[in-house]
């Protein structure tokens, strides 16, 4: 397979857009029963056809690669290929219903509410589910407050939540925006979690202990049961970051290893669509002592349909309505789709399918046993070698994080690829390996946009055409 991403110039000679010659498109105001302050005159739009727009996106599209060009193996991020059947069960005319309809009239919205609750409880091993937060971020920060509610409702006064240090950013946020002192804790030469500088760590200070299994290496933590006795008995909750379930699905459960509280990416794990800033969703789930502080509204069952409910001692809401609902729609069917025995097939290929790609690549991985992802090391500049596997066809996996790896390339290539997708992403990892340092820094070469500044690209993004003309 060869790769060259097309690379369209608009608004050049030969084919002329006129993106650059706005139209004062006059708007008929007279009759508008609108104060005059909210109201204008002109609409500063391009003045394109119909076929001129059509084209126009589907040239973005070829400038560009999604999962549906190619894998994309970012580790920890889970970009599994999204199946175009979810999309057509969030289309049906009776998904998307309005959200202040009467409860008698959305019954069937509620039953699929109530059931993903049930079926993402189930996968946890947790008592109840949230299904309101909008993303894995949002998660954290909701089951964290909920996790504070718990504890002042016991007058508890707990200021310190510890993470360990190769945990996901978001993790050390979460517990911040909530209030809380974070203590890092370093990892152990084994990659794990190191049980007795987590002694050290606890005390009555401890709300939760933040964490992730297999953690950011890939790595089981073993020592699970002893790490959740420890927290617990210094009166600490366990949080897990469930955003990457792929080696866990349907054998093993945060739940049954002592967590009380975790969240779930829809958009890493249960094949919703992700990235671009969403919409994803990140539901929470927890044990029974800590189902009365959920959000509220949650959905139960009664003998005469579904109905929404306040819990107890709700913090109240961390979204309006039900959430991203029509994510919530795909998440629903893509686990309904699957099933019990599908999901542990998920789990198991994308163990397998990771373990595979590991063994055709010739680069050091310096932490093993690893499951649904492994680091391996660049062996000189991360992100380099990245940007020269663009030219080989293949989206790079994540870079230079987590840090015990040397220049890491962390990588996932989820159970959605095939064999000869998995070699075609092992020569890329090697062809770029045997590539010189001219070659990689020359690198991208293939691709419509070329080696880009990043710092200016992250500092004065242009996101929309009247950014970029000026
Ligand atoms: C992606 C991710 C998150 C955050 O999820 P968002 O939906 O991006 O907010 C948290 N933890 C881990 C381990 C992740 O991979």
């Amino acid at each position: 397979m060869n790769y060259d991403q097309a690379r369209w110039t608009e608004g050049e000679e030969v084919y002329e857009p006129h993106l650059a010659e706005k139209r004062s498109t006059e708007v008929a105001v007279a009759d508008s029963p609108l104060p005059d302050d909210l109201t204008r005159d002109e609409l500063d739009l391009p003045d394109l056809s119909e076929p001129e727009l059509a084209r126009h996106y589907t040239r973005l599209s070829q400038m560009s690669y999604g999962v549906e060009s190619g894998p994309i193996p970012l580790g920890s991020c889970t970009m599994k290929y999204n199946p175009t059947f979810t999309e057509d069960v969030a289309a049906l005319p009776g998904a998307g219903t309005h959200p202040d309809r009467s409860e008698g009239t959305v019954q069937g919205s509620l039953e699929l509410r109530y059931r993903l609750q049930e079926y993402l409880a189930a996968i946890g091993g947790m008592e109840s589910v949230t299904l309101q937060p909008p993303a894995g971020a949002a998660g954290e920060f909701t089951g964290i407050l909920v996790a504070k509610a718990y504890h002042e409702h016991h007058d508890e006064e707990r200021s310190e939540i510890i993470v360990p240090e190769s945990a996901h950013g978001t993790n050390f946020a979460s517990a911040a925006l909530a209030g809380y002192d974070v203590v890092e804790l370093p990892s152990a030469e084994d990659g794990r979690v190191d049980v007795e500088a987590l002694r050290a760590a606890v005390s009555e200070d401890t709300a939760a202990l933040m964490l992730t299994n297999p953690n950011t290496l890939g790595l089981f933590e073993r020592d699970i049961e002893e790490i959740a006795e420890v927290v617990h008995e210094a009166g600490g909750l366990l949080y897990y970051d469930g955003a990457n379930l792929n080696a866990l699905l349907g054998r093993a459960r945060p739940g049954d290893m002592g967590f009380d509280v975790m969240h779930y990416n829809v958009h890493k794990t249960f094949a919703t669509p992700h990235g671009g800033g969403g919409p994803g969703a990140g539901p929470v789930g927890v044990s029974e002592a800590l189902a009365p502080f959920l959000p509220t509204p949650q959905v139960r069952a009664t003998d005469s349909g579904y109905e929404t409910f306040e819990p107890e001692r709700t913090i109240g809401k961390v979204h309006g309505f039900a959430g991203n609902w029509l994510v919530l729609v795909k998440t629903y069917a893509y686990i309904a789709r699957l099933g019990d025995a599908g999901l542990a097939d998920a789990s198991a290929k994308a163990v397998l399918n990771a373990n595979y790609l590991a063994s055709r690549i010739d680069y050091e991985i310096p932490f093993s046993p690893f499951h649904h992802e492994f680091v391996a090391s660049a062996g000189r500049d991360a992100a380099d070698v990245a940007r020269r596997m663009l030219d080989y066809g293949v989206h790079p996996p994540t870079t230079k994080w987590p840090e015990a790896v040397d220049e890491a390339l962390m990588t996932e290539p989820t159970e959605a690829e095939t064999r000869d997708s998995l070699d075609h992403l092992a020569r890329a990892f090697d062809r770029a390996a045997a590539d010189s340092d001219a070659d990689l820094e020359a690198a991208p070469e293939r691709t419509a946009a070329r080696r880009i500044d990043q710092a200016s690209a992250a500092r004065n993004p242009r996101l929309s055409w009247q950014a970029l003309d000026e």
